[in-house]
């Protein structure tokens, strides 16, 4: 997590404007780089505080098409000069940040939509469009993504996939992954490829996987086809309270072996429930559930969910949690208000484990954070037939902004060994970038060396995102 050097010499921006052939699309200014050197790890907002801003790029390319980006490519390859995609930079572990310099490729500028298909119900778009206002347009014409990032307004489709993100509402409509039919991206030596477009395929392995989270270290993603649903009809709430975590936990495994397919499922434990319920006084672990569809479907699914809640000792409280949740839930003022105050620590860490796993998790994940913040909050919010994802939320103070930023590389140090060795994944859904680098290898075992290979072959110069994804 230290700032690294530049291994190349200076950048000649004149010769990087004739190859991409528009001249005003790369800049140097101060206040483009100052504005390309923070992402939304939690860390930046200590830098800031401090002045600050250990990784900057060299020049920001505002790219506007895949051959302008293919240019780049090719001219930065054979230049040795790194080059870093950048979405909306919301990423919160470090992502985009351009750890050795270089390039920084602004993909925002590619944000049309492309063609909405109602008979075959795909939306294509360009990589930088935004996620919310993609979503807004849809839900004009009665569509939606079913993809809700808590970011939604603020992160970048092409991020989406990069990251291999997940929404609001996975445990129905799945994350990115499964909702992505294909798209359009342009490999480090300038290539361009598509890949996928068909409802499944049997030829030869996946290959939307080999750039599906690779966090842009293998290619740069420049079109995607999504998949599109009707808006439903009908949504129906419930707010159920649990006597304790296991319990919760134990509700949330059998609705997903139970063929039922909530919308909304999140469950939060007594800490997390307070801020959840806006109550400072609530008194017990809490859930939200949520069922969709026509009405007489989503009254049955509700009905059935309560009843595998009531069997595991939950008892339902209504509507209004869920609703006013339902209300907040792109709001992550608590955490930016803590970061926003001087030496305020706030962090967030998604871990996944099996159902026989998760528990011994939590306990080891939030025992661990325990010394380094004042509250610790966890919930269980993307949930599978196998298990669970946990989001443990951490809210304190140190002396001053150089305290937070220590206490923060703790953090995650201790956060990282705890995951690992409670036997969970390293990341659920918020990717590695540089929060988690150092422990990529470990995290991938045997199976490094196979990413390593893809790596030396599609990157040789290693010139896309250095220093993310182990290297
Ligand atoms: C308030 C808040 C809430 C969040 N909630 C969620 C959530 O619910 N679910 C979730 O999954 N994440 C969440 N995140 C994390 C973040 O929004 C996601 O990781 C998002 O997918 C990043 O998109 P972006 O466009 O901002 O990408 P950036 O942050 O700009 O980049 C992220 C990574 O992707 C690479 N990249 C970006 N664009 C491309 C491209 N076109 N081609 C190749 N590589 C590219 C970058 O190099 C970098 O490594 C949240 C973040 C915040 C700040």
């Amino acid at each position: 997590m230290t700032a690294q050097a530049h291994d190349f010499a200076t950048i000649d921006l004149n010769e990087l404007r004739s190859a991409i052939g528009r001249p005003d699309a790369v800049t140097d200014t101060a206040e483009a780089i100052a504005e390309h050197s923070h992402d939304w790890w939690p860390m930046n907002a200590t830098w800031r505080h401090q002045g600050k801003a250990p990784y900057r790029p060299d020049a920001v390319v505002f790219a506007r098409t895949a051959e302008e980006i293919a240019a780049t490519l090719k001219w930065a390859g054979e230049a040795g000069i790194p080059v870093t995609a950048w979405g909306l930079a919301s990423s919160v572990v470090g992502g985009p940040l351009a750890t050795r310099g270089g390039i920084i490729l602004d993909t925002t500028g590619m944000d049309r939509v492309l063609e909405i298909d109602t008979d075959n119900m795909h939306v294509t778009v360009e990589a930088g469009v935004n996620g919310g206002t993609l979503e807004d347009q849809l839900s004009e014409l009665d569509l939606t993504l079913n993809h809700s990032p808590q970011s939604l307004y603020r992160s970048t489709v092409g991020g989406w996939l990069a990251t291999r993100a997940t929404g609001q509402f996975s445990s129905r409509y799945g994350g990115i992954e499964d909702l992505c039919v294909g798209f359009k991206a342009v490999l480090a030596d300038g290539t361009k490829v598509e890949i996928g477009g068909a409802p499944r395929m049997a030829v030869g392995p996946d290959l939307r996987h080999v750039l599906i989270g690779s966090e842009g270290c293998l290619g740069v993603i420049t079109e995607v086809t999504l998949r599109l649903f009707p808006l439903a009809e009908v949504r129906e709430l419930r707010t159920v309270a649990f006597p304790d975590v296991a319990s919760g936990v134990a509700a949330m495994r059998d609705i997903m072996l139970s063929g039922l397919r909530p919308f909304l499922l999140r469950f939060y434990d007594l800490a997390e429930a307070r801020h959840a319920m806006k109550d400072s006084a609530f008194g017990s672990p809490v859930m939200f559930i949520g069922a969709e569809g026509s009405a007489d479907m989503a009254a049955c699914e509700i009905a059935e969910l309560l009843k595998v809640c009531t069997r595991n000792g939950g008892e339902d409280i209504g509507l209004a949690g869920a609703e006013g949740w339902m209300g907040r839930r792109f709001d992550f003022s608590t955490i930016e208000n803590v970061l926003n105050s001087h030496g305020g620590v706030a962090e967030t860490i998604e871990v996944a484990n099996t159902w026989s796993g998760i528990s011994g998790t939590y306990n080891a994940l939030t025992e661990a954070m325990k010394p380094f913040a004042d509250e610790v909050l966890g919930h269980f919010s993307h949930a599978y037939s196998n298990g669970v994802s946990l989001y443990v939320i951490l809210l304190g103070k140190a002396d001053d902004p150089a305290g937070a930023e220590a206490r923060m590389k703790q953090i995650w140090e201790v956060a990282n060994r705890a995951a690992l060795d409670s036997g969970a994944v390293l990341s659920h859904h918020h990717g590695t970038g540089l929060a988690r680098n150092d422990h990529v290898r470990e995290a991938l075992g045997s199976s490094w060396d196979l990413y390593s290979r893809l790596k030396e072959a599609m990157d040789p110069s290693g010139i896309l995102n250095p220093g993310k994804l182990g290297s």
